[in-house]
């Protein structure tokens, strides 16, 4: 007998090995093994094909063992590996072991925990006073009972995703009789006998036409764009349209992009679905993850919540897959195998029959001109939950008010004011930058010399509460000198950042309750949790923050948000950089107003008629999309061709070499239609030391990208001086 094997290393192709007759059994087409590879004697591989005939010439070696009870990979999945391979051109071996859970290497055959009804915690009685007494020293204890004094009674699992290493507080807190644990089982059929509140409430006839549209799909492929505006009910949807997914013995596979930002999705899901649904992200421990994967598996869990790897999850016989804010560019991966998971989920539910959905208030171009042209169908919920007014917005020009005296803190008068009205009122407000640190340029005001990393081609950032300069690109650090270390002139700092504003917002209302999240600020996925939860319990008035603030969070309380510089991202060398600024401003717009008091969002910016900002202002996502199309239209962008960035890494002189034998190569290749940037060094031009190259090429199909793939594979796979290569297929940044 022989196997194809994908080799789980960087390496391109696949291998023939041999079977001993005492694995006959067990070696099957999905199966993970080991065997001898080069000079090591045990690498992993996994089985792809099952070939009658050895390749000519070659002499085999035999597969030295199973690793698994079962096959991990099933047909349907081998089929979704096999196509991204060959569209995104990575190596199947390592799409394959990224798509497992990293604690599958460590063990064989664990067992994985049997679970039997869904734990709810719930705060005692005596639990805020108890907090009050509690000291500083206590601190995951407090921040785990603050979430639940703020959440009420929830599922055990939506406290994990906020907080993955809270499970000692929790039993800490449950020792000290201040919070309880109960057990709700789980009837035969996996409905969870749960109270009247987690019952699902009665749809808006908006939600009910998506849902019976979407229902009325079931059991073939079908994709739906739900384009539903902030607060207009999307996850209700999900949650009905994988109920009846349920009801017809179907699995489900909801993908979301980052669980530690909104911890209350994760536990929505186990709150309707119980012990059914299993949650993959990286929050949970090697251990946990495994765990997890098996009950899928085996089919005792039947619905998946997960990020991005969770695209490959081993959800049995799949009916429905959701994408949560399939816009969101965490979707991508940027490094190693460089696959989107939202269009890997659509081609997943074409591979098994399921229908797709695919959500968002502000989706991504590509995803619009789908459903124009009719690939997907669209559905909208075009009004808020409980007919709730859309904020106002509000643009300040700061090319006019700069004029005058300098911003502290780049807060305007009228910015200001809207702040301290906010806070007086008892309402809450957020503030969000794009820009983490105090300053974000260091210079001389003698000799101009200017801060900068000495292994990126970046500036260096203040941050003034460390009292060091720090690189946002690798993490190195500098003291931070008031004088000029060539001339021992004083420096100064420009550029606003969230550090900034928040003493800023400190100085001008002093009595207001300040708080900022960014990942300065916060660490942990417990410390974003704990710092949510004192802001849902209105302790706090004004949170500032960098696109953390920006997430689907739900704060009721919030009626004032403000944009402090909606040009930070509209500047960079993108061709998304206007759809990723007006994606965020329209997120962050949509926190506010969604209590009973309306809201209001206040934005500055110098680029007042740049589309981004303008079809923000007026929520018009429509008007955007169609200036933004035009343009991407005439430019041969995606949506309307495909782009291939191909990414060099080396030393100056390698990387340099490396990207101009490519470009030549590509050169003489290049095939009809396709056109070619580059080789240019890439907008941040170094990065840890390394030197990076970059050449873009844009097609009107993929299979143009593909013949352009093999042209350079033999220069890429021995690139001249030595740089590292890597194939970027659909490149979802271009810095
Ligand atoms: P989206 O995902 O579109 O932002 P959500 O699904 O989170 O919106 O809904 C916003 C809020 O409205 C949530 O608090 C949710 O519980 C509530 N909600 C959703 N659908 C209904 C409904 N049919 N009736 C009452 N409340 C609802
Ligand atoms: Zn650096």
């Amino acid at each position: 007998m022989l196997v194809e094997i994908a080799v789980a290393t960087a390496v391109r192709g696949t291998f023939t090995y041999r079977v001993p007759s005492r694995l006959a059994g067990e070696v099957m087409l999905g199966s993970r093994v080991a065997v001898p590879f080069g000079k090591s004697a045990r690498a992993t591989g996994y089985v792809v094909g099952l070939p009658t005939v050895p390749p000519p010439g070659v002499e085999l070696r035999d597969v030295a063992a199973v690793l698994d009870e079962f096959p991990p990979f099933t047909a349907p999945l081998l089929r979704l590996i096999r196509w991204a391979e060959d569209y995104y051109l990575v190596p199947p071996g390592e799409l394959m072991r990224a798509a497992l859970p990293p604690g599958l290497n460590a063990r064989k055959g664990a067992a994985g925990p049997t679970r039997r009804g869904v734990e709810f915690v719930t705060p005692a009685a005596g639990a805020a006073d108890a907090l009050a007494k509690t000291g500083a020293r206590a601190h995951a204890r407090r921040a785990v009972l603050e979430y639940l004094l703020a959440r009420g009674r929830i599922p055990v699992e939506e406290l994990r995703a906020a907080f993955p290493r809270g499970r000692p507080a929790l039993t800490a807190l449950v020792k000290a009789g201040l919070v309880s644990l109960t057990t709700v089982s789980v009837a035969a059929g996996g409905d969870a006998l749960l109270p009247a509140a987690e019952y699902p409430p009665p749809l808006t006839p908006d939600q009910s036409a998506a849902l019976s549209r979407i229902a009325a799909a079931a059991g073939s492929f079908r994709t739906f764009l739900l384009l539903g505006v902030t607060g207009s009910g999307k996850t209700e949807v999900y949650l009905q349209a994988i109920a009846a997914a349920r009801a017809a013995g179907k699995g489900a596979l909801v993908l979301v992009p980052e669980i530690a930002l909104t911890p209350q999705l994760a536990g929505r899901f186990r709150a309707r679905f119980g012990d059914q649904v299993a949650l993959l992200h990286s929050g949970l421990t090697d251990r946990e993850r495994h765990g997890e994967w098996l009950r899928l598996r085996r089919g005792e869990a039947r619905i998946c919540v997960g990020v991005r790897s969770a695209v490959f999850a081993p959800v049995q016989d799949l009916g429905i897959v959701v994408v949560d804010e399939e816009h969101d560019p965490s979707f991508k991966q940027d490094d190693g195998p460089g696959y989107h998971a939202r269009d890997l989920a659509v081609v997943r539910a074409r591979e098994e029959g399921a229908v797709c959905v695919l959500g968002s208030a502000t989706p991504s171009l590509e995803t619009l001109e789908n459903a124009r042209t009719g690939k997907y169908e669209r559905i909208d919920l075009p009004r808020r939950i409980d007919d709730r007014p859309l904020p106002e917005v509000r643009i300040v020009d700061l090319s006019r008010i700069r004029k005058g005296a300098p911003l502290p803190g780049l807060l305007s008068p009228p910015l200001q004011d809207a702040l301290a009205a906010t806070v007086a009122r008892g309402r809450q407000a957020i503030l969000f930058l794009n820009r983490r640190g105090f300053q974000t340029l260091v210079l001389c005001r003698d000799c101009g010399r200017e801060e900068r990393c000495t292994r990126c081609s970046v500036s260096l950032t203040l941050h003034a509460r460390r009292g060091v300069l720090l690189c946002h690109y690798c993490g190195a650090t500098e003291r931070m000198n008031r004088r000029c270390p060539d001339c021992g002139g004083e420096r100064t700092g420009v550029g606003v950042g969230t550090e900034q504003v928040e003493a800023t917002v400190r100085e001008l209302l002093p009595q207001a309750r300040v708080a900022r999240m960014d990942r300065d600020a916060v660490t942990g996925a417990g410390d974003v949790a704990e710092l949510l939860a004192r802001f849902a319990r209105r302790e706090l008035d004004v949170l500032v923050g960098t696109q953390m603030v920006t997430k689907g969070h739900d704060f009721p309380g919030v009626t004032l948000v403000g944009v402090v510089l909606a040009d930070t991202a509209l500047a960079l060398p993108d061709f998304r950089a206007a759809e990723r600024t007006f994606q965020l401003l329209t997120q962050v717009a949509g926190r506010a107003g969604r209590g009973d008091d309306p809201g209001q969002v206040i934005v500055q910016t110098f680029h007042p008629h740049s589309p981004a900002v303008a079809f923000a202002v007026g929520h018009d996502h429509a008007g955007f999309a169609e200036v933004e199309l035009d343009r991407r239209r005439s430019l041969g962008y995606p949506p309307f061709g495909r782009m291939l960035a191909v990414r060099v890494e080396g030393s100056e002189e390698g990387a340099r070499r490396t990207a101009e034998a490519l470009g030549e190569a590509a050169r003489q290749a290049l095939p009809a239609g396709v056109t070619m940037l580059g080789p240019a060094p890439a907008a941040i031009e170094r990065i840890r030391g390394k030197n990076r190259w970059h050449i873009l090429f844009r097609a009107p199909t993929p299979s143009a990208l593909r013949s352009v793939h093999r042209a350079l594979a033999a220069t890429a796979h021995r690139p001249p001086g030595g740089a590292s290569v890597r194939f970027d297929m659909d490149p979802g940044s271009m810095l």
